[in-house]
C-alpha cells in the first residue's frame, strides 16, 4: 500500500520550475495567460465537465480547450464552442490526467469567482476538472489520482491547505452546480488524510 500510493504520488509530482505535472499527458492550452505579479496560488477548485454532457470518453474536452470544438458537431458544442477556457488538469474516468496549462500560469476556469470576499479565483487557483456529471458517480481512481495530484500541490504550493480545497459551485454559487452532489467530499479528505499518513 505505502508503496503503491508513494510511487503514485511521485508520478504525479511537480517540477516547481516549469510548473508541469511529471506523470500527465501535456495537452497545452492557448487559454492562459500571466497571473498577477506577486499573487500567491492558495486555492484549488474542483470542477466536473463531460462533452456532450452525460458523455465521456470523447476527444470533446481536449478539443474545447484547445479552441477546436467542432460547434456544428452537436448542439450543446455550438453553445459553447467560442468559448476561451482551459483548466490546469483534467482527470479522466480511467484515471488518466491531462495538463493543459502549467500551474504557474493562470488558467481560465472559474470565470466570475469569488472565495472568502477575494474575487477572480483564478488569479490565485488551480483548477482541476473531473470528466463526469453533478448526479452520476465520478470514479475511484478519479479520486486516487485528484487526492495525489492535491498532495503533490499542497508540496509545491503550501498555500493549498485541506480547507482550500473547493468546487467550482463554492466560489460561483447560483452560476455553477459543478463538480454537483455526485462528488464525494468525505471520500476525498479521506484519502487525502490517508496519503498524508502514509507520508511521501
Ligand atoms: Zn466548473
Amino acid at each position: 500500500m505505502r508503496d503503491h500510493t508513494g510511487a503514485a504520488a511521485a508520478r504525479l509530482s511537480i517540477d516547481p520550475a516549469t510548473g508541469r505535472v511529471a506523470g500527465a499527458r501535456q495537452c497545452p492550452s492557448p487559454n492562459c495567460d500571466e497571473r498577477p505579479p506577486g499573487m500567491p496560488v492558495d486555492l484549488v477548485v474542483v470542477h466536473g465537465i463531460s462533452l456532450p454532457p452525460g458523455e465521456f470518453g470523447g476527444p470533446w474536452i481536449e478539443a474545447l480547450f484547445t479552441n477546436s470544438l467542432p460547434a456544428d458537431n452537436h448542439p450543446y458544442f455550438a453553445e459553447v464552442a467560442g468559448l476561451r477556457v482551459s483548466a490546469h488538469l483534467l482527470v479522466r474516468r480511467d484515471g488518466e490526467v491531462v495538463q493543459f496549462v502549467p500551474l504557474g500560469r493562470r488558467a481560465w476556469h472559474a470565470g466570475a469567482s469569488q472565495w472568502q470576499g477575494r474575487p477572480a479565483c483564478n488569479d490565485y487557483s488551480i483548477g482541476i476538472e473531473l470528466e463526469g456529471t453533478d448526479t452520476l458517480p465520478y470514479e475511484p481512481i478519479q479520486y486516487l489520482r485528484l487526492a495525489e495530484l492535491l498532495a503533490a500541490i499542497s508540496v509545491a504550493y503550501p498555500g493549498v491547505s485541506q480547507q482550500r480545497i473547493v468546487g467550482h459551485s463554492d466560489v460561483a454559487p447560483g452560476r455553477k452546480t459543478d463538480p454537483g452532489l455526485a462528488f464525494d467530499w468525505p471520500g476525498l479528505r479521506a484519502r487525502l488524510t490517508l496519503l498524508r499518513e502514509l507520508g511521501p
